[in-house]
C-alpha cells in the first residue's frame, strides 16, 4: 500500500482509537501498527505530517482560524447565513439546546452541522488526495477558492472524516499523546533530529529505518533550531540556589519576538519560535544585517523589538509587525526594528554551540558589530550597556551573589522590563531545552489595592471545558459627569479570564445570567451606556443589560499598562487577573477613567 491508496479513513480510525485510549503506552504501539501496516517507508511523510500538522512546514499557512473556517464551511455547504446550523458555526463558542455538550469545540460543532448533511460512508479519499488538496487549500489566496477546495473535501468524506480535517486545519488534533511520544515512537533520533532541523520532511525520509541510528547532527545555517527555553523561577535566592557555584549572567527579558536571524551571505532568514521565516523582517533589517555583521554566515539568537528614536527606549509589546510593514512601504517613523542579539549558535563555517556561553559571547562581540537602536548585542559590560543613560540599570550583569541578582531585578521592574534571564555561562546551548540551565524570572502581579475595581460590562464564550459558559469578561471603567453623581457611561478598558476558581466563576454567572443580552451574529450596537471601539477583538458575546444590575471585580495586573487601540479607554492593562468579585461593593463605586489614566501616568513616572 501507498499513500496514493491508503484511504484517509484508516488514519481517522487511528485518531478515534488514539482519543478513546487513555493509555500513552498503548497510542504508541496502535501508532506504531499504523505506520507498519499502512505505510511504505517513502510515505511516513504524507501520514505524519498529518498527525503533528504545527509541525509542518512544508505547506504555507492556510490562513483559516475558526470564524473564517466557519464562514467558508457555511458557503461550502450551500447553506445560509442565517440559518440556525449556520449561526451554531459562527456562535461555536456558546451553548444552548442543540450545540450543548460540544459548545467551546468547533471541530465538535462542525461536525454535528456536517452530520446532517453529509452520508456516513465515506467518500474514499485517499491520504494522497488529501495533502494535495491541503496544499492547494494552502496556497489559494481568496476566500472563494478556499471554499470550493472545501466543498471538494466535504464531497469526498463523511462527517467523521471531515470532523478530522479541520482539526487538521486547525493544527490541533487533541489525540492525549505528547509530539515527544510520537517522535519516539517513530524513530528514537527523531526528536533530536528535529530540533536542530526543525524540518518534519527531512526527520520522515532520513530515519526510515527504526534500527539505524542516527548520528547526532549539528545545527546548519538556513535550517531553523528549536530555541533553547527559560524555566520560571519563583524568586533570587531559588534562582541562586539552582545554579549554585556556576558563573552566572543575569539579562533583561525583553519582550519581543525571538527571532532567529541566519545569515548565508546575503541571504537571510528570520525563524521565529514556530519556525516561521519572517521574511517581512527584511525590509526593514537586512541591509544593516548585512553591513554589521561581520562574518559571511552565522546564526543569531534573539529578540527583535521596536526602537523609539524620540524617546531613546524601546517601544511596547506589539508593534513589530506595524513597523516592520511602515519599513517595506517606506514610511518615515520614530520607530524601527532593533534586534537584539544574545547568543550565537553559529559562526564562519562551524556551529558554537557546544562551546560555553562565556566563549559565545566572545564571538558574538566579534562577530557583531553593534548599531545603536538597530542591531544590539547583549553581553556583560559591553553592548547594550553602552548605550544606558548613567544611573540606569545595565542590561546585562556578571552576577557575584543573590543580592546582585536581587538588585538587577529590583532595577529590571522599575525599569518596567518584563524580567530577568540567568544563565550558567558554562553552559552549551541546548535545542529546545527547558531544563534549567536558562532561568526566567518575573515580576509578581502587582495588587493593585481597591483602585482597580472595575465594572463587569460584558461576557465572552470560553472553550473547551469552558465551551457553551461565560469565562471571560470585559471590564469598563465609570466615566463620570460630575463628583457625587452615579456615573451614566461605562468605557471598555480590559479583556480578563483568569483568577477565579470554578466555583467561584460560576456563582458570578448565576448573579449574571439573567441579565445577559445576547450580541450573536449579527452584532448589534451595545447598550447606550457602553462606549466602545469597532475593533472586533472587543465585542462580547453578551452584554449586561445595564449597569446597575452587574457586579465589580478587582482585578490585579503586571504593573505594566499598555496604550490600547482594541478598547475605549486610553490604556489598557497588561497580564490581568481578577483577584476577587466585589460583591460588597456598590456598581457606581467603580473606578473612573481619569484616576485610572492618572494611575497609569504616575506609575510610569510621566
Ligand atoms: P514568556 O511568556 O515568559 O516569554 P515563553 O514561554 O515565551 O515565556 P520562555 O522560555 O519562558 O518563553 O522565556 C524565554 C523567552 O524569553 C525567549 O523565547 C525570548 O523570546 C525571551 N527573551 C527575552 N530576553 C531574553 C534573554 N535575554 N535571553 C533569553 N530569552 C530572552
Amino acid at each position: 500500500m501507498t499513500d496514493q491508496t491508503v484511504k484517509f479513513s484508516v488514519l481517522c480510525s487511528l485518531f478515534n482509537w488514539m482519543q478513546r485510549s487513555k493509555s500513552s503506552a498503548k497510542k504508541r504501539s496502535k501508532f506504531r501498527k499504523f505506520l507498519d501496516n499502512f505505510c511504505k517507508p517513502g510515505d511516513y511523510f504524507s501520514a505524519i505530517r498529518l498527525i503533528l500538522p504545527s509541525l509542518d512546514r512544508e505547506r504555507g499557512s492556510y490562513g483559516l482560524k475558526e470564524s473564517v473556517l466557519a464562514t467558508c464551511l457555511i458557503d461550502a455547504l450551500g447553506m445560509s447565513k442565517e440559518s440556525e446550523d449556520a449561526l451554531r458555526l459562527i456562535n461555536w463558542r456558546k451553548g444552548g439546546a442543540k450545540t450543548g455538550a460540544n459548545a467551546g469545540n468547533f471541530a465538535l460543532v462542525a461536525a454535528e452541522v456536517l452530520q446532517q448533511r453529509q452520508g456516513m460512508a465515506s467518500g474514499g479519499l485517499t491520504i494522497k488526495e488529501l495533502n494535495d488538496l491541503l496544499d492547494h487549500l494552502a496556497s489559494s489566496g481568496n476566500r472563494e477558492e478556499k471554499t470550493s477546495v472545501l466543498s471538494e473535501l466535504i464531497k469526498k468524506t463523511n462527517a467523521q472524516e471531515m470532523k478530522w480535517i479541520v482539526m487538521i486545519i486547525l493544527k490541533d488534533l487533541k489525540l492525549g499523546i505528547s509530539e515527544k511520544s510520537i517522535f519516539h515512537e517513530f524513530h528514537p533520533d527523531a526528536e533530536d533530529l528535529f530540533n536542530v532541523t526543525c524540518d518534519l520532511k527531512l526527520v520522515c525520509e532520513k530515519l526510515r529505518d527504526r534500527s539505524q541510528r542516527h548520528k547526532r547532527q549539528d545545527i546548519e545555517v538556513g535550517k531553523a533550531v528549536r530555541a533553547q527555553l527559560a524555566m520560571r523561577v519563583s524568586d533570587a535566592t531559588t534562582a541562586w540556589k539552582r545554579l549554585h557555584g556556576k558563573d552566572v549572567v543575569v539579562e533583561c527579558k525583553f519582550d519581543g519576538d525571538r527571532i532567529q536571524i541566519h545569515k548565508n551571505g546575503a541571504e537571510i532568514h528570520f525563524f521565529s519560535r514556530n519556525f516561521f521565516d519572517h521574511l517581512e523582517y527584511g525590509h526593514g533589517m537586512s541591509n544593516i544585517i548585512v553591513q554589521n555583521i561581520l562574518i559571511d554566515r552565522c546564526i543569531l539568537d534573539g529578540e527583535m523589538l521596536v526602537w523609539d528614536t524620540s524617546t531613546n527606549r524601546f517601544a511596547e509589546f506589539g508593534s513589530n509587525q506595524e513597523i516592520a510593514k511602515a519599513a517595506k512601504e517606506g514610511l518615515d517613523s520614530d520607530q524601527q526594528l532593533c534586534y537584539v542579539a544574545f547568543d550565537i549558535l553559529y559562526a564562519g563555517d562551524t556551529s558554537v554551540i557546544h562551546q560555553s556561553l562565556k566563549e559565545r559571547h566572545e564571538i558574538l562581540r566579534k562577530a557583531v558589530k553593534p548599531l545603536k537602536g538597530r542591531l544590539e548585542i547583549l553581553v556583560p559590560n559591553g553592548g547594550l550597556n553602552a548605550h544606558r543613560p548613567s544611573g540606569e540599570p545595565c542590561w546585562s550583569l556578571i552576577a557575584n551573589n543573590v543580592a546582585d541578582v536581587e538588585r538587577f531585578f529590583k532595577e529590571t521592574v522599575e525599569n518596567r522590563d518584563e524580567g530577568i534571564v540567568l544563565k550558567d555561562l558554562g553552559s552549551k546551548w541546548e535545542p529546545g531545552d527547558r531544563s534549567g540551565k536558562w532561568l526566567k524570572l518575573k515580576p509578581e502581579y502587582v495588587h493593585a489595592s481597591s483602585d482597580l475595581d472595575v465594572l463587569i460590562i460584558g461576557g465572552y464564550y470560553g472553550s473547551g471545558r469552558r465551551g457553551g459558559d461565560v469565562a471571560q469578561f470585559l471590564l469598563g471603567l465609570a466615566e463620570r459627569s460630575a463628583p457625587n453623581v452615579y456615573p451614566r457611561r461605562f468605557i471598555s478598558f480590559c479583556r480578563v479570564g483568569s483568577g477565579l476558581s470554578d466555583d467561584e466563576l460560576n456563582a458570578l454567572l448565576t448573579k449574571l445570567k439573567p441579565y445577559f443580552r445576547k450580541n450573536e451574529y449579527p452584532k448589534k450596537s451595545p447598550p447606550s451606556f457602553y462606549e466602545v471601539t469597532n475593533n472586533s477583538k472587543e465585542r462580547p458575546d453578551v452584554w449586561i443589560d445595564s449597569p446597575e444590575k452587574s457586579v465589580i471585580l478587582s482585578i490585579t495586573s503586571d504593573i505594566r499598562t499598555i496604550r490600547s487601540e482594541v478598547f475605549a479607554a486610553p490604556y489598557s492593562l497588561r497580564f490581568p487577573r481578577i483577584d476577587r468579585v466585589r460583591y460588597d461593593k456598590p456598581w457606581h463605586e467603580c473606578l473612573d477613567v481619569q484616576s485610572f489614566v492618572d494611575l497609569v501616568q504616575s506609575s510610569n513616572g510621566n
